[in-house]
């Protein structure tokens, strides 16, 4: 029977994982020091080698002879666990085993000593599928696991996984395998098949797998029924329009060229190319021109390599990141779309349309990236601007206009103390003696009930004008203040009560009884 390449392809032998040096050189290093962990958890994209490992894993522990940390594969215990015969390794899928009453049977099995091996080995794939309780049930037996169990997890979907079963794992991160390196397994397994393939394809189809060796191989094997597997025999077997098409349209689409590139996405469509196919091929030659655009010393690493990197910045240089942008969520929207609609060719063209003729496009991008194509322009000089009329643009003013500031010196001086109005009337009571610095100061200081005071302790106004207020204040009666200069009046409240609201001013105007009267209006609309 016919065996799949990947399954016949499958390493044995830490030593044979590709691209996870990092991962298989600790595990060896585990085995032959006899330093295992009771549970591992595996994390990586699909086809990175987690259960692969998983399954080394557990023949490299139970191995009567481990050879530098690797499994020998030729005792009983090898042979029994990979033929399947050998019930203490066991391989759960936990997608279609995530119910709690799984959990708990494995659990009353674990408890009992293996019966062939050193090590009672349970690999639970895709761990992240599992219930809730199924989770709780399974980290009771995490927590305190007896001697001869261990645990190995994998999963594709770290953040569905409680933080209580992670933190009780020795967590392994698998990465995606690098393109030439996944290219060169490829050509290393087409020779040792005899395929005839070349170079360019191996990296094609390495590029196409996106780091995934599983990937890799299934594509392998259904280029393999061409007699020579090329460039074209991999985009014919896997419905792709092809680099050179690809690009032809996307001349035609940043042309504005409508016409040309319905007729381009029409053959493509008779030769039997996927619509869906075509939309992401273009959408991944306009990433890599957005690569170059916003990181043009980003080196090879950023882009994906299907493309000439000459084309590509020649593309770079005729259109701005915002159109790219643009284009490319016009893209996104279109492929989403394409999936569930009824006829993924009429979105497809739809959406081929919307990129030649921008301006059928009201969003949001769409207007920057025309806004940053004029801005582009006008810094280039490709075009100019004149205004309406042939007149000159108005000259920019020279400078904004200050605040006026009126000058201390002329302002209003406060009036006389000769006439206040108080100064009319019967003589008041002896003056307290002052100290000598009151002398300078006889006028009354608006000031001092800038800040809230109680009344009882209305503060002591200075001379002989301060000693008339504070008297009527005690004696209930009513006293009317001099009417002060509007900015003389205004500027100390309005100081006191910078950062406050209008009516917290008010109040605190309020709150002195000799300012009421005549100051809480103006202090509010001061402030
Ligand atoms: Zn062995």
């Amino acid at each position: 029977m016919y065996q799949a390449l990947y399954r016949k392809w499958r390493p044995q032998t830490f030593d044979d994982v590709i691209g996870q040096q990092h991962i298989t050189e600790t595990l060896k290093n585990q085995v032959r020091s006899s330093r295992l962990s009771h549970a591992y958890i595996f994390i990586g994209t699909r086809g990175t080698g987690k259960t692969t490992c998983a399954r080394i894993l557990a023949r490299a522990v139970n191995c009567e002879h481990p050879v530098d940390g690797n499994p020998c594969g030729t005792c009983a215990a090898c042979r029994g666990i990979a033929d399947g015969s050998i019930l203490d390794v066991v391989e759960l899928d936990a997608a279609s085993n995530n119910g709690v009453d799984n959990v708990r049977a494995l659990r009353e099995e674990a408890v009992f000593s293996p019966a062939a091996v050193k090590k009672r080995v349970y690999i639970i794939d895709e761990v992240h599928m599992l219930s809730a309780s199924a989770f709780n049930a399974l980290l009771k037996i995490i927590e305190e696991p007896p001697e001869h169990l261990i645990f190995i997890l994998a999963t594709t979907e770290l953040q569905k996984v409680p933080a209580t079963i992670l933190s009780r794992c020795q967590r392994h991160s698998f990465r995606r395998i690098d393109t030439a390196e996944l290219a060169a397994y490829v050509e290393h397994v087409a020779n040792a098949e005899h395929f005839a393939i070349t170079h360019e394809a191996a990296e094609l189809i390495a590029r196409l797998a996106e780091g995934g060796v599983r990937d890799a191989l299934s594509l392998l094997d259904q280029c393999s029924a061409h007699d020579k597997i090329d460039v074209d025999a991999v985009y014919t077997t896997m419905g792709l329009a092809g680099k050179r098409r690809i690009e032809e349209l996307f001349d035609r689409v940043i042309d504005h060229d409508t016409e040309s590139a319905l007729k381009s996405f029409s053959k493509m469509w008779m030769d039997g190319k996927d619509p869906i196919g075509t939309l992401g091929e273009l959408f991944t030659l306009m990433r890599d021109v957005l690569m170059l655009r916003v990181a043009p010393k980003g080196g090879a690493e950023l882009i994906s390599g299907g493309h000439e990197i000459a084309l590509l910045r020649r593309y770079a240089a005729r259109l701005t990141s915002e159109e790219l942008t643009a284009g490319m969520g016009t893209l996104q929207d279109a492929l989403i779309a394409a999936r569930s609609a009824r006829s993924p060719r009429t979105t497809a063209e739809l959406c081929l349309v919307t990129l030649c003729s921008s301006l059928l496009k009201q969003d949001m991008p769409d207007f920057n990236a025309r806004l940053s194509r004029i801005e582009e322009e006008l810094a280039s000089g490709a075009i100019s601007f004149i205004p309406r009329g042939g007149r000159p643009a108005p000259a920019p003013r020279e400078a904004d206009e200050e605040p006026f500031e009126e000058p201390e010196e002329e302002r209003p001086p406060l009036p006389e103390e000769d006439d206040l109005p108080w100064n009319e009337e019967p003589p008041a009571p002896a003056a307290p003696p002052c100290a000598p610095w009151e002398d300078e100061a006889d006028e009354l200081d608006p000031a001092q009930f800038a800040e809230p005071q109680p009344e009882d302790e209305l503060p002591e106004a200075r001379g002989a004008a301060g000693e008339k207020v504070r008297a009527a204040v005690s004696a209930r009666e009513p006293v009317s203040i001099p009417r002060l200069p509007r900015r003389r009046r205004a500027r100390p409240f309005g100081a006191s009560c910078a950062g406050r609201s209008a009516h917290a001013s008010r109040r605190t105007c309020a709150s002195i009884p000799a300012m009421r009267p005549s100051c809480a209006e103006s202090c509010a609309a001061t402030c």
